[in-house]
């Protein structure tokens, strides 16, 4: 019997707002999509909140025995600075600025962007494909759409016709709206748009003269509208229905909602079984987001160098203190809580570097009573991660097993008092969901807390000699710390970062 058969899963639908018992498509096996980055600037910790909740999920479904086939996609073209199909391209903007090739900064911030999934111990999905290798596919699937009457095409552009899938689908299903709703909301359109009706959205994007991502297209030279990716690129790796769809609560709408609209009215099938959203990372309340300007990066919180944080934090202790709360619910960032996550984390690791100098010793004098208290907690683990992924309660339960360890080592738990059985599972539980399902591992030396905390304290001292324009110095502390490896990197507003080469 495999252990999904006896610990099966229950997850909070976002479609239909409840808890339904997971059943995938094809026995044993789970085809996950998650939306992944848009490759433009530096992931920010809110950012890796979203990804950890869907390494957590997929570690998981691996570690039932389920094959997993995990797409994560890289947005390289398409989304625009704002919903409403305005503004510019965020990665052509990019490029614009920085006089750079667009696929410069694709390449850049990709980089960086699987540095910062290796360091929070986030693995790679199993595949990785981007928007711009899927050109070819986005045309089609316009053309399908055109076809079917289901779009239009508008000055070199194509446009979703809203209206006219609603008619026989509901637009809305998602994110509990409906069109009459979404009409009386937004920007009116004037004589200039393109669009028949605002609700309408982007297929394909006809490129002004300005604009340097461009693809010949039946419609001229343009690119793709950044719905379509995700429907494109999920299709064609999981089927024209698969089991999961996750991304963090603010794409439900418009994005995922333009997804399914896509996805229905080209294959006339619902694209997805389950929609999975992780709720955002707040600061004070707000969300965590670079336009608002309280996101820091995961490098200013190892080194502890940006003005919201007190000191510096290592990755582990950051994924512990996000995975202290249900990936349902908003979390709040604050220094006390993550001193306080850095604590609860040295503990589950002390134990688990306790647990394996232990083997079973085993007699014939077994106490029951432990026996059983030990094999409840083992089972408790596998419920509290099978009900919706709840990481908080299964950390409850670890730091119980925690404490029994304890009481192992001082002997008030004798391991003759427990049979071979029970222990081996006890150890193999409680080691497995350490490392395998929270991923949570002992911090690397690279990234220790003394280690960032000193860099931080020489990045300081380097900002103060630059204030008082001692030069020789703020070059000597840059310039001494490359030669150990230590790249800093001078930001705008006199911000500074270290990355190691
Ligand atoms: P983006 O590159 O902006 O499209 O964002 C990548 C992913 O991060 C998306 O799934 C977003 O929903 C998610 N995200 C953005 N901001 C936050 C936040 N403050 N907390 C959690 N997830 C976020
Ligand atoms: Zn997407």
């Amino acid at each position: 019997m495999k252990k999904f058969e006896q610990y099966p899963i229950s997850l909070t639908n976002s479609l239909s707002g409840k808890k339904e018992v997971f059943k995938p498509i094809h026995p044993g096996f789970v085809g996950m999509y998650v939306c992944g980055p848009t490759v433009y600037n530096n992931v920010h910790l809110g950012n890796v909140r979203t990804f950890l909740t869907f390494d957590v999920v997929s570690r998981y479904f691996r570690f039932l025995e389920y094959k997993v086939r995990y797409v994560r996609n890289i947005t390289d073209v398409g989304h625009l600075e704002n919903d409403a199909d305005e503004g510019e391209d965020k990665i052509a903007k990019k490029a614009r600025l920085e006089q750079l090739e667009p696929m410069e900064v694709v390449k850049h911030y990709t980089e960086g962007f699987h540095e910062v999934m290796r360091q929070f111990n986030i693995l790679p999905p199993s595949i990785e494909p981007s928007a711009t290798g899927h050109i070819v596919e986005q045309i089609e699937i316009t053309k399908n759409l055109l076809d079917k009457g289901l779009a239009y095409e508008s000055n070199g552009s194509v446009y979703f016709n809203v209206r006219k899938y609603n008619q026989e689908n509901h637009y809305g299903i998602l994110s509990g709206r409906n069109i009459e709703e979404l009409m009386e909301s937004g920007r009116e359109l004037d004589n200039q748009d393109e669009k028949r009706e605002k609700i309408d959205f982007a297929l394909w994007k006809k490129a002004s003269p300005y604009h340097i991502m461009r693809w010949p297209s039946p419609w001229g030279e343009g690119f793709p509208g950044w719905h379509l990716e995700c429907t494109v690129m999920s299709t064609k790796y999981l089927g024209e229905t698969f089991d999961i769809h996750g991304g963090g609560m603010d794409l439900k709408f418009p994005h995922h909602e333009c997804e399914i609209a896509q996805g229905k009215a080209a294959t006339g099938k619902t694209p997805v079984n389950y929609w999975l959203h992780s709720n955002m990372l707040t600061v004070n309340g707000q969300k965590m987001s670079k336009s608002l300007g309280n996101s820091f990066l995961p490098s200013e919180l190892f080194a502890g160098t940006h003005s919201l944080l007190d000191r510096g934090y290592g990755p582990m202790a950051v994924r512990f203190f996000m995975l202290q709360s249900h990936y349902s619910s908003t979390l709040d960032f604050s220094n006390e809580a993550l001193q306080a996550a850095e604590k609860g984390f040295k503990k589950l690791i002390n134990s688990t570097n306790l647990l394996k100098k232990m083997d079973p010793a085993g007699s014939s004098a077994i106490n029951q009573a432990a026996d059983t208290e030990l094999s409840r907690l083992t089972k408790e683990c596998y419920f509290t991660m099978s009900d919706d992924f709840n990481t908080a309660k299964t950390l409850a339960v670890l730091f119980e097993m925690s404490g029994r360890i304890n009481d192992m080592k001082a002997g008030t738990l004798p391991l003759e008092s427990l049979s071979h059985n029970t222990f081996n599972e006890f150890k193999n539980t409680y080691l497995g969901f350490m490392e395998n399902v929270l991923g949570l591992k002992e911090e690397e030396e690279q990234n220790s807390e003394i280690l960032n905390g000193t860099i931080g304290l020489l990045i300081d001292l380097r900002k103060k000699a630059k204030a008082d324009k001692n030069f020789s110095l703020s070059d000597k502390i840059r310039d001494d710390l490359k030669k150990l490896g230590v790249q800093i990197k001078d930001g705008k507003d006199g911000e500074m970062t270290f990355s190691f080469d």
